[in-house]
C-alpha cells in the first residue's frame, strides 16, 4: 500500500490561542516595545521576488513563547507572511537528524561567510558552501533531505515545521510561483553546487523543494513556537510533541548564533547575543536557550536584508530582559521567570 503525504507525515495538532500582550508584565514589555517602534517606517520591502514587493508593509507583530508553554502576543502577531530564510535553520536541523553531523559537514560548512545571503561564493578551502544559513548552504541542506527521503523533502519539511509551530502550516502558492519563475540566481547557485559535487541528483526537484520551503506561511506566533521548540531542546513546549533531535538542535543553534543574520551576524551576536534567523519576508526568530523564543514580523528590510523593526525590537527586548548569552548583570533567566510568575501546571 502506498501512503499519501498526509498519512506519511500526519497533521500537527493545533495549539491553543495566544494570550494577548496587555496581560502580565512580560506582555506589557512586549506591547511597549511594539508601540515604540511602530512609527518607524524606514527600510524597504524585498522586491527581487515580485510577489514580496506587493505585501502590506505596515504590520508589526511580536510574540514570545516560553519553555513552560506560554504564548504571549501583540496585535499583528497572527498575520501570515512567508517564512523565507527563517526556514533555513529548521531545514538544517532536519538534515542533521536524517544523515548525521559528519555527512552534513562534508557538504556544507559552519563558518560565517561575511557575504550577502545570495552570494555566489563557496569556501575556497573546501569548495563547499560556507554555512547553511545562506542560500548556497540552505539549498545543499534541502538536497540532503531530498536524497534521504527519496524525493519527499518538502512533505517532511512542512510536517516538521508544522509540528514545531504547533499547527498545520500551508504554502503561499503565489509567492512560490513568483519565486520559482524568477529564481535565476538560486538556479545558478544550485547548478554550481552540483558542479562542485555538494549536491547530486535532480537539481530542479531540489530547487522546487527549496522554493516551496521559503514560501511556507507563518505568523510571529508560529516563529515564537518554532523557536521555543529549539529552546526546549526539540520538544514543542505548547503541544508537548518531540519534534527535533537533541544533538541536531544544539548544532543548529550554534550556527544560528554565528551565521543567522547574514552579514550582520557578528554585530547581532555582539549586541543581541542570542541565536536567531531572519528572512526577507520580514520574520525574525530569536532563541534564548532553555527559556523562551521571540518571533517578530515587520516586512520593511534594512540594507543587510533584516527586518528594521525586528532588529530594533530584539535589541530592546534583549536589553530589557537580559537575554544576551553573556549577560553579566543579575537579570537574565531569573528576571524573566520572575516576570512570568509561577510555572504553568
Ligand atoms: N527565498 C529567498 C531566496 O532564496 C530567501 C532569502 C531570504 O529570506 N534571505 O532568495
Amino acid at each position: 500500500m502506498t501512503l499519501s503525504a498526509e498519512e506519511r507525515y500526519p497533521v500537527a495538532e493545533p495549539r491553543p490561542a495566544p494570550t494577548l500582550a496587555d496581560t502580565g508584565p512580560l506582555g506589557e514589555i512586549l506591547e511597549a516595545t511594539r508601540a515604540r517602534h511602530l512609527p518607524n517606517r524606514q527600510g524597504a520591502l524585498a522586491d527581487y521576488i515580485p510577489e514580496l514587493a506587493a505585501v502590506e508593509p505596515d504590520p508589526f507583530g511580536l510574540a514570545i513563547a516560553t519553555v513552560d508553554g506560554r504564548l504571549i502576543a501583540t496585535a499583528d502577531a497572527e498575520l501570515p507572511f512567508t517564512i523565507q530564510s527563517v526556514s533555513k535553520a529548521f531545514v538544517y536541523c532536519i538534515a542533521l537528524e536524517l544523515v548525521g553531523r559528519d555527512a552534513v559537514l562534508e557538504r556544507v560548512g559552519v563558518e560565517p561567510s561575511g557575504d550577502a545571503f545570495n552570494a555566489i561564493v563557496f569556501d575556497p578551502h573546501t569548495n563547499r558552501p560556507f554555512n547553511p544559513m545562506v542560500n548556497a548552504g540552505a539549498i545543499t541542506a534541502t538536497a540532503i533531505i531530498h536524497q534521504a527521503t527519496g524525493g519527499h523533502a518538502f512533505e517532511l519539511i512542512l510536517e516538521r515545521l508544522s509540528a514545531a509551530a504547533g499547527r498545520r502550516l500551508e504554502l503561499d502558492e503565489a509567492v512560490y510561483r513568483s519565486e520559482s519563475d524568477t529564481g535565476h540566481r538560486n538556479r545558478a547557485i544550485a547548478h554550481l553546487l552540483h558542479n562542485v559535487g555538494a549536491i547530486d541528483g535532480d537539481v530542479d526537484a531540489v530547487l522546487d523543494a527549496y522554493f516551496r520551503q521559503c514560501s511556507i506561511l507563518v505568523t510571529a506566533c508560529d516563529l515564537a513556537c518554532m523557536g521555543a521548540t529549539l529552546s526546549h531542546i526539540g520538544e514543542n513546549p505548547i503541544t508537548g510533541r518531540q519534534v527535533f533531535d537533541l544533538t541536531a538542535v544544539r548544532n543548529t543553534l550554534a550556527v544560528m548564533f554565528t551565521c543567522g543574520m547574514y552579514d550582520y551576524s557578528g554585530h547581532w551576536a555582539y549586541d543581541v547575543g542570542i541565536p536567531a534567523k531572519s528572512g526577507v519576508g520580514g520574520g525574525v526568530v530569536g532563541v534564548v536557550n532553555r527559556q523562551l523564543a521571540v518571533g517578530s514580523f515587520s516586512p520593511r528590510l534594512d540594507a543587510k536584508d533584516n527586518s528594521v523593526r525586528g532588529v530594533a525590537a530584539f535589541k530592546d527586548l534583549g536589553e530589557e530582559l537580559g537575554l544576551h548569552a553573556f549577560e553579566c548583570s543579575n537579570i537574565g533567566s531569573s528576571y524573566v521567570s520572575a516576570l512570568l510568575g509561577a510555572p504553568q501546571a
